[in-house]
């Protein structure tokens, strides 16, 4: 008999071989536009603190006081101990910048994902599911139980398709997108999959975590963007994305969101987000509603790289952006973890995402409305002073 544990040993050198495997990386200090990695000074372009948020006094501020007010835990889930009006507060301010009857906050937006998945649908059900979509909303299809098809990333075509085929076989449908995609920075085609959805009578689940605070006239997200305000659907988000904090939320109809606090098993039965966390984002959202200029600022950063970047001559693969996600395309795993060690030596921290998270290795560029022209400039010269490329 072999030894129940022996397998671990074995899988961790077939990662290894295959260049997939993962470290953490320890970054000292306050994050901002610069951070100290590994005890060297590069410029951040890894983080998704795309507003500068994270570092914020206000949000510090804000995190102490509740702190002190409240204590560090909420002690409980939020229908037992856990809740406090700091929570309520913070559903009501996420309801207002996503323009939604209401909100219900979890203790991140991964759990969000799951909850929300899994008690919408059941095994009676259909999924249909963009394959870029993040790993939350496919495990929460998972865990749901329902029949899942996944449709090429972003083709209303084929995902027509697919519900003319399927859907009169199913009770309820939901179909399930991100609306920037977090490791492509493309956006989903929201008009066109609202339309879908009446067409075939489907729920619509989006995920906001990289467009909330960055997307739309006032932060709200793609489905301001989009002008797609007021119609029907399911907004799932992040608090610790462009809010700077931690937590996840979703916001929909009255009904919806009070569905969830009944039947959600990832609200129901964890403790309720830290005072901390809750008072962090609640002042967040009010920056982001009160300081249009962060945004301004980051679209700013945001164009004057992509402008720099049609300039040099080497021939990147920029994949398609409409956000500040910006990935460079390279042929291999170990070609991109080589371009993300030789960013670093350079003074440039942007990490090498890889398979199982991606189908094609790249590089990863996240902006933020902190970094400052020469920091992107400086982005450019070494992207420009590299080999890798060259492969
Ligand atoms: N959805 C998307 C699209 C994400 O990128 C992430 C975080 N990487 C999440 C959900 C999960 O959010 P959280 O970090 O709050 O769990």
């Amino acid at each position: 008999m072999p030894k129940p544990y022996d397998w671990l040993q074995q899988s961790l050198e077939t990662i290894h071989r295959a260049d997939w495997y993962r470290a953490v990386k320890t970054i000292h200090g306050l994050s901002g536009a610069t951070v100290i990695l590994d005890g060297q000074e590069v410029i951040n372009f890894a983080s998704n603190d795309y507003l500068g948020l994270a570092g914020d006094e206000r949000l510090i501020e804000a995190a102490v006081a509740a702190t002190k007010e409240f204590g560090t835990g909420s002690t409980g889930s939020r229908l037992l101990s856990g809740h406090r009006e700091l929570h309520r507060e913070l559903e009501q301010a996420i309801a207002n910048l996503k323009q939604a009857e209401d909100a219900l906050v979890f203790s991140s937006g991964y759990l969000a994902n799951l909850g929300a998945i899994a008690a919408l649908v059941g095994k009676r059900d259909l999924i249909l599911s963009d394959l870029y979509n993040h790993s939350s909303l496919k495990n929460g299809a998972i865990l749901s139980g329902a029949t899942v098809i996944e449709y090429p990333h972003c083709d209303v075509t084929q995902l027509h398709t697919f519900l003319g085929e399927h859907r009169k076989n199913y009770r309820r449908c939901l179909i399930l997108t991100d609306t920037v995609f977090s490791m492509d920075g493309d956006l989903c085609p929201l008009p066109q999959l609202l339309d879908l959805a009446d067409e075939f009578s489907c729920m619509l689940l989006v995920d906001e975590a990289h467009a909330t605070g960055v997307m739309g006239e006032t932060g709200a997200g793609c489905v301001e963007y989009f002008g797609c305000s007021g119609r029907e659907l399911i907004q799932i988000g992040t608090l610790s994305k462009a809010l700077g904090s931690l937590g996840g939320y979703v916001a929909g109809s009255a009904k919806l969101i009070d569905f969830l606090r009944n039947r959600a098993p990832s609200w129901i039965y964890t403790t309720g987000l830290s005072p901390a966390d809750t008072a962090a984002a609640l002042a967040a959202v009010n920056i982001v509603q009160q300081e249009p200029q962060r945004r301004t600022q980051l679209w700013n950063q945001i164009n004057y790289l992509k402008q720099l970047l049609q300039q040099q001559s080497l021939k990147l693969n920029l994949l398609p952006s409409e956000s500040p996600i910006l990935c460079l395309q390279l042929v291999s795993a170990t070609a991109a973890l080589q371009a993300g060690e030789q960013l670093k030596a350079s003074g440039i921290f942007a990490p090498a995402i890889r398979p199982p998270t991606v189908p094609t290795s790249r590089i990863r560029i996240s902006l933020m409305a902190t970094h400052q022209a020469t920091h992107i400039e400086k982005l450019v010269a070494v992207l420009q002073s590299l080999s890798i490329w060259e492969c």
